[in-house]
């Protein structure tokens, strides 16, 4: 393989293990050079000893971590060219904005003059160019994570590893510091992997996403994907709203019967499955409307509407006793008509459909 078509971040089988408690088990996974890579999992998955492990301050039970396909197993951190970006910022209260940003230049040995024209272009990189001069306790919150941002990539690091950098901010500047950080990898072209428990910010701004639970990789791939075709159970529910049907499967799996409706599928499956549903693939119609019939419409009854702004969130039960969410939107056909009790007809589209393996009860 050639150097450029080496994966930047190699984990081969790897698990940390602190006494009884496993943290990460079992990770393989290859990252791309220049990849926008995020891991998403709810507290305690094992994102932040997944991260340490790739920047040393962690060493893994078992299994190796590569970098550009050389194992880093005996490489200092401060020796594997990545920056680190933590939660608290972890700025010198000390030190200004500036001095800050110097700091991994000195480390390092980089001489004065150097190190001067590279804490300005880091300033600008983050948009604090006048700023350079002022102490974290004289900065904002966001301004803060500006200056923790650039002190990570002032001496030019191939990876950068960012640990829930803006839990912290409010919602308003954790949109724009979204966008920014979009903007400065694009300019660096560094690859980044992005530790959240926020879905919204890892679909926003990953190319792929791995998703973390009790320190395994349940599943990896575009944010696309794991939103229409979840690989288990799991990951459905993390990631977006869906309703989990238990259905029977017809004809070796080419299509299934719900509620006594049938519907073919686009590829046969394997037998048995569930299927996920997404709210906003449902279509509800009134009883006997001449659009639902002859064709797929299961049969449900209101027992709950929730006002959304854009729409309605109306949760339904299947003649089966089966539980199915779906948005109505304002001029929906039924938009005026929403109540509990009421009897209506489920539709989706086949395509809309995502198959999964059946585990337990749904
Ligand atoms: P996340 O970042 O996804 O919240 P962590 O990687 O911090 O998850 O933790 C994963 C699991 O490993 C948790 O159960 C945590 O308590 C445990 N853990 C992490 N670091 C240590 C440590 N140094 N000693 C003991 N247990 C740890
Ligand atoms: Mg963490």
């Amino acid at each position: 393989m050639t150097e450029q078509s080496l994966p930047a971040v190699s984990f081969q089988g790897v698990t940390r293990r602190y006494g009884p408690v496993t943290a990460v088990s079992g990770v393989t996974l290859d990252i791309a050079k220049g990849e926008f890579f995020a891991l998403l999992g709810s507290s305690g998955s094992g994102k932040t000893t997944l991260l340490m492990l790739l920047a040393g301050f962690e060493q893994p039970t078992e299994g190796r971590v590569l970098m550009a396909g050389t194992p880093i197993t005996d490489v200092p951190p401060h020796r594997r060219s990545i920056g680190v970006v933590f939660q608290n910022y972890a700025l010198f209260p000390h030190m200004t904005a500036a001095e800050n940003i110097a700091y991994p230049l000195k480390m390092r040995g980089v001489g004065r003059s150097e190190r001067e024209e590279r804490v300005k272009a880091a300033l600008s990189l983050v948009n604090l160019t006048d700023r350079g001069g002022s102490y974290p306790i004289q900065m904002s919150g966001g301004q803060q994570q500006r200056v923790a941002l650039a002190r990570s990539l002032v001496f030019g690091p191939d990876i950068l590893l960012m640990d829930e950098p803006l839990g912290a901010l409010d919602r308003r500047l954790r949109d724009q510091m979204q966008q920014e950080l979009k903007r400065i990898q694009h300019e660096l072209g560094i690859t980044v992997i992005y530790v959240t428990h926020d879905q919204s910010e890892a679909m926003a701004m990953a190319d792929r996403i791995g998703i973390m639970s009790g320190g395994e990789l349940l599943q990896v791939a575009n944010p696309e994907t794991i939103y229409a075709a979840p690989s288990n159970h799991f990951v459905a529910r993390f990631i977006g709203e869906c309703s989990i049907l238990r259905v029977v499967s017809l004809d070796g799996g080419t299509g299934y019967e719900i509620a006594g409706a049938r519907q073919s599928l686009v590829s046969q499956e394997n037998v048995p499955f569930d299927i996920v549903v997404r709210p906003e693939s449902v279509s509800l119609f009134s009883v006997g409307d001449s659009q639902s019939t002859g064709i797929f419409a299961v049969p449900a009854t209101i027992r709950d509407v929730t006002y959304l702004g854009s729409g309605w969130r109306v949760a339904l039960e299947l003649s089966d006793g089966q539980s199915l969410l779906a948005n109505v939107m304002r001029g929906d056909l039924l938009a005026g008509s929403l109540e509990p009790g009421k009897s209506v007809n489920a539709r989706w589209n086949p395509a809309s459909v995502a198959v999964l393996p059946t585990e337990g009860s749904p």
